[in-house]
């Protein structure tokens, strides 16, 4: 049998296994298999030649009985609604899981943004914004970047919202430049919260992480920044980075000024050095922890067997197909979870939201040690709910605890609310 790839099929998937093994209510359980609402877009925007394109956005609102939507916004060249469908949801448990006052969005454009000059790009930015203003705002529905988006993204959008509504609205959307108010530590926070989740299970596991072999998948808003810390936190040692091209391999580990310039020329496969390798290569090394830190769909039951680490950080988002969930799982491999090991990002997302609208700023030491106080409060939840079905004679992976938890939080709001 061919295995699922549809993302959204994939999370509609796992979310039934969890409701299964909790005995979810069936009336929750059938509110929250799809998005409450989907918003499809089509804008125009100017080309540097004077002609016109184009382009086909989404904005999903996956749930919002804890709160306002949250997720970021992705510009992607395969982008499609059912990716957008299932990384809503996913923001949807990230957020209950972290415990804080949101629900689950997510936002999209189909667009390979290397095709764009930079006017191209603050173009689209802003048309894909004012496509979707009635569905966003500091209460409704609150974006942040994701892959192939950044800080000046968001400060495009923040702008055109801004002026749509004749006042700054600083807090309609995360991730923003530290010039328009976005908040210390935001711009490496994923790779933050997934550095104190890894020191956690290596405490756990009884795993030495000084120089440990690290191989990392991705060099964007969480790889790259996850190469830098690994090193400079634990003193692991990284062997292999790559990106959308292809990636490099070092026994000896790789330096990371010596990347940031390879990336100057267009790719970390210029790093001189080290041996080139496939992204699927990268995935098979023989190492202590493996960061996958790009895209959906990377581990699947075509190469789930071949995986060679003791600790599976997912530092993307649905890194790991549901048949290679349960083949790492028996073989024993540490499987942290995306939406537990990402969370950070929209952590800090909600730190800077809570600034914008109070107006009051954090230091940098502040936002980083309340996330290290939430992230790792969420790693003990998830443990304590795996030993306590255990307790009850029944083993569930992390994934599994982390979604129990997050589904209790989310049905217990849309009960309390009546929706059921
Ligand atoms: N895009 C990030 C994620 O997938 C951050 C979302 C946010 O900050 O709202 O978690």
């Amino acid at each position: 049998m061919t295995e699922e790839l549809n993302p959204f099929k994939i999370a509609q998937a796992q979310l039934d296994e969890a409701a299964s093994i909790m005995k979810l209510d069936k009336q929750a359980h059938s509110i929250l298999r799809e998005p409450m609402q989907t918003v499809t877009v089509n804008f125009p925007v100017r080309m540097r030649d004077g002609s016109t394109n184009t382009y086909t956005g989404f904005r999903i609102l996956y749930n919002n009985a804890r709160g306002p939507g949250k997720g970021g916004i992705r510009f992607h060249p395969q982008e499609s609604v059912d990716t957008v469908k299932a990384l809503s949801a996913w923001m949807t448990w990230k957020c209950a899981l972290a415990d804080i006052p949101f629900g689950g969005a997510k936002g999209g454009v189909v667009v390979d943004t290397k095709k764009l000059s930079e006017q191209e790009l603050e173009g689209l930015s802003r048309q894909y914004i004012r496509s979707i203003e009635k569905f966003v705002g500091p209460f409704t529905d609150v974006p942040a970047p994701d892959v192939y988006t950044n800080p000046q993204v968001m400060a495009w959008m923040a702008d055109e919202y801004s002026k749509m509504h004749g006042r700054d609205e600083f807090g309609m959307i995360t991730g923003k430049p530290l010039e328009l108010w976005g908040s210390q530590g935001r711009f490496d926070s994923t790779a933050v919260g997934g550095m104190y989740v890894l020191r956690e299970a290596a405490k756990l596991k009884k795993l030495n992480l000084r120089n440990a072999k690290v191989a990392i998948q991705g060099f964007g808003n969480a790889g790259n920044f996850a190469f830098d810390l690994v090193t400079k936190m634990f003193k692991a040692k990284v062997v292999a980075i790559s990106d959308s091209q292809g990636g490099v391999y070092s026994e000896k580990g790789l330096d990371y000024k010596k990347l940031e310039e390879a990336k100057q020329h267009g790719s970390v496969m210029y790093y001189k050095d080290a041996r080139r390798i496939t992204n699927d290569e990268l995935l098979e090394l023989d190492v202590d922890v493996l960061i996958p830190a790009a895209i959906e769909n990377q581990i699947t039951k075509r190469n789930a067997d071949k995986i060679n680490t003791k600790v599976l950080l997912e530092l993307a988002n649905g890194p790991v197909t549901p048949e290679a969930d349960r083949i790492l799982h028996e073989r024993g491999v540490l499987d942290l979870p995306d939406f537990l090991v990402n969370s950070g990002g929209v952590i800090v997302s909600y730190f800077e939201w809570a600034q914008n609208i109070s107006g009051y700023y954090w230091t940098k030491e502040e936002v980083y040690k309340k996330l290290d106080t939430i992230i790792t409060r969420s790693f003990s939840d998830v443990l304590a709910a795996q030993k306590a079905y255990k307790g009850l004679g029944r083993k569930v992976n992390l994934r599994m605890a982390a979604y129990i938890i997050a589904l209790r939080r989310v049905a217990g709001a849309m009960k309390v609310r009546g929706w059921y």
